[in-house]
C-alpha cells in the first residue's frame, strides 16, 4: 500500500489507528525520492538517515515533507541551488523550518530550485533541471521546481517553497498542484536565504487547500529574528476553514483574462482562458459573483518591469555578502578582491550574473530616480488599484501564466510581447504582500493548468475560504502525475 499519496489529515487517521508508523512513512518518502530523483531530478540532498517520530494529535506529527534548499537547516547541507554555496552546511535552522519540528514533521530531504530562487524555469540550480513529471520534455516553472515534482509525484503531501515573484503559485499550477503564499510576514523570513527582502514570501506546496491551511498554520507566528512577521495567533486557517462563499464577490482583469484584447492569440491562450471562464462559472455556481475589472493597461504591462528592476536593485545588495570569505568555497588571488571576483565569477550562473549587473546600474547614484525610484514608486501605483478594488470585491481571481508548462527546449513556445503581463502578474501578490494560492485549474492537451485566488493582506482566510469551495467543484483534485487519485 502506498501512503504518500494521501492528505496530511488522511495520514494522520492511520498514524493514529496504528494502520502505519512515522517511520514506515519515512521509509516509503525516502524510496519514493530516490525514484523521482531519477526521473525529474527534483532533489539537491536526499536525508536517508531520517527517522519517524512519535504520533502525537498534531496533525503533522511523525508525517514526512520536503524543504527547498534555501531554508537553512542546521547541520544540513543547505545550499539554495548554487555553487557559491555548494558546500555549506547552516548552523542554524529557519524559523519556518524550526516551527514544523515542534509540531513533529520530519524533513526528508531538501529540494532543488532555480539558483537563489531566480528564476522560472527549473533549470538554473547547480545540480542540473527538474523535469515536470506529467511530461519529462517540459519545464516545471520555478524556482520552487524541486517541491513541486516531489507533491506532484506523491512523495509526501507538501513541500516548502518560497515567493518572491511567482515561485510557490506557478510550479504549483505547471505540476497541478496547490501551492500558497500567505500574507507577507505571517511566516518569519529567518534562515531563508534572502533574494529580494520586500517580495520574499514563505509558503508551501500541496495537493489541497486543507493542508496549506494546515501547514501554514504551523509555519507562521512572530520571530524576534524577523522584524518584518506579526502576530496571527487569532488566525486558524485550518479550524476556519469553509467553503459557505456564498454571496462573495471576485473580480478579474479584463485587459489580461479577455481573448479578444490579444492580437493573433494561439489556440493554446484561447484554451486557457476558455477554461478559465469556465472556472468563473463555476464560482458563480457556487453563489459568487464575479465581474471583470478593467485596470489601466500601462501599469499592468509595467509590472514584470518594475519587479526586474526592484528584485534585481534588492538582490544585488542581499547578495553581496558571498564573497567566498565567510562561506562557500575560497576563490583563488592574491588579494581580497581578486578572491572575491575568482568566486563570483565561478559560482554564480550567468543568469544570476546579469541580474546584478542590472541591479547594480539602477543603483547607482545617478540612476537611482530613473529607475529604483520610479519602479518602486509604479509598485505602489499597482498595488493601489489593486486595493482599490478590494474595496469592492473579496478577492481577485486569475489564470495563472499563459497555459500549461512551457518545453524545455523553449524554441517550440511562442513568445509574445502582448502576453508579459498575463504570464507575470502574480508579481502583484509580492508587490502588496497579498495573501496568494494557486489551484489546479483542469487540463489543455493532458497538462495541468492552475488559477490563482488572491486576497487584501491579512484576509488569509477569506481567500482560503474561497480556494477551498472552488477546489470542492473541480473535477480533479488531490491529483499524482500521471494518474488521478
Ligand atoms: N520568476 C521570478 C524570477 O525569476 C520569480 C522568482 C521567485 O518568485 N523567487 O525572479
Amino acid at each position: 500500500m502506498k501512503y504518500m499519496n494521501l492528505s496530511i489529515t488522511e495520514l494522520h487517521e492511520k498514524l493514529k489507528n496504528g494502520e502505519v508508523n512515522s517511520n514506515e512513512l519515512v521509509k516509503e518518502s525516502l524510496e519514493l525520492s530516490h525514484q523521482v530523483q531519477e526521473k525529474c531530478n527534483a532533489f539537491v540532498t536526499i536525508l536517508d538517515d531520517a527517522k519517524g517520530t512519535d504520533v502525537t494529535d498534531d496533525l503533522l506529527s511523525g508525517i514526512p515533507y520536503g524543504v527547498k534548499d534555501n531554508y537553512s537547516l542546521k547541520n544540513v547541507l543547505s545550499t539554495g541551488s548554487s555553487n557559491t554555496l555548494k558546500d555549506y552546511v547552516p548552523f542554524f535552522t529557519a524559523t519556518a523550518v524550526e516551527n514544523l519540528t515542534k509540531h513533529g514533521a520530519i524533513p526528508v530531504n531538501k529540494t532543488a530550485m532555480d539558483e537563489f530562487g531566480m528564476g522560472g524555469t527549473g533549470t538554473t540550480g547547480h545540480t542540473g533541471i527538474q523535469k515536470n513529471p506529467w511530461d519529462l520534455t517540459r519545464m516545471c516553472a520555478g524556482s520552487s521546481s524541486g517541491s513541486a515534482v516531489a507533491v506532484a509525484s506523491g512523495v509526501y503531501p507538501y513541500a516548502l517553497g518560497s515567493d518572491t515573484g511567482d515561485s510557490i503559485r506557478k510550479p504549483a499550477a505547471y505540476c497541478g498542484i496547490v501551492g500558497y503564499k500567505p500574507t507577507y510576514g505571517m511566516i518569519s523570513r529567518y534562515g531563508l536565504f534572502a533574494f529580494a527582502s520586500s517580495l520574499d514570501h514563505c509558503g508551501v506546496l500541496t495537493r489541497c487547500v486543507r493542508d496549506a491551511a494546515i501547514v501554514v498554520d504551523a509555519m507562521k507566528g512572530k520571530d524576534k529574528y524577523d522584524m518584518t512577521s506579526w502576530d496571527s495567533s487569532k488566525i486558524h486557517l485550518n479550524d476556519d476553514l469553509n467553503d459557505d462563499v456564498k454571496g462573495k464577490k471576485l473580480f478579474y482583469i479584463k485587459e489580461l483574462c479577455d481573448i479578444e484584447n490579444y492580437e493573433n492569440p494561439t489556440d493554446e491562450l484561447k484554451s486557457h482562458l476558455e477554461n478559465f471562464k469556465e472556472t468563473i462559472k463555476k464560482c458563480e455556481n457556487l453563489g459568487m459573483i464575479v465581474e471583470g475589472v478593467s485596470i489601466d493597461r500601462k501599469l499592468l504591462d509595467a509590472i514584470p518591469s518594475v519587479y526586474v528592476v526592484i528584485s534585481c536593485a534588492e538582490a544585488t545588495s542581499n547578495m553581496s555578502n558571498l564573497t567566498g570569505l565567510i562561506f562557500g568555497p575560497r576563490g583563488e588571488g592574491n588579494d581580497y578582491q581578486s578572491i572575491m571576483k575568482d568566486h563570483r565569477t565561478k559560482g554564480f550562473s550567468p543568469l544570476i550574473k546579469r541580474r546584478f549587473v542590472i541591479g547594480s546600474y539602477v543603483l547607482q547614484t545617478e540612476n537611482q530616480e530613473r529607475y529604483f525610484k520610479n519602479a518602486q514608486r509604479v509598485r505602489r501605483l499597482v498595488v493601489d488599484a489593486i486595493k482599490e478594488q478590494f474595496k469592492n470585491y473579496d478577492a481577485l481571481i486569475m489564470p495563472v501564466g499563459t497555459g500549461p508548462a512551457k518545453h524545455l527546449d523553449g524554441s517550440k513556445d511562442i513568445l509574445k510581447s502582448d502576453t508579459a503581463a498575463l504570464d507575470e502578474h502574480l508579481q502583484i501578490g509580492n508587490f502588496g504582500g497579498f495573501p496568494s494560492i494557486t489551484i489546479p485549474n483542469g487540463f489543455i492537451d493532458g497538462l495541468p493548468v492552475g488559477c490563482n485566488i488572491t486576497g487584501n493582506c491579512y484576509d488569509d482566510q477569506n481567500v482560503l475560504n474561497i480556494a477551498y469551495a472552488l477546489e470542492g467543484s473541480m473535477e480533479y483534485k488531490g491529483q499524482i502525475a500521471g494518474g488521478v487519485k
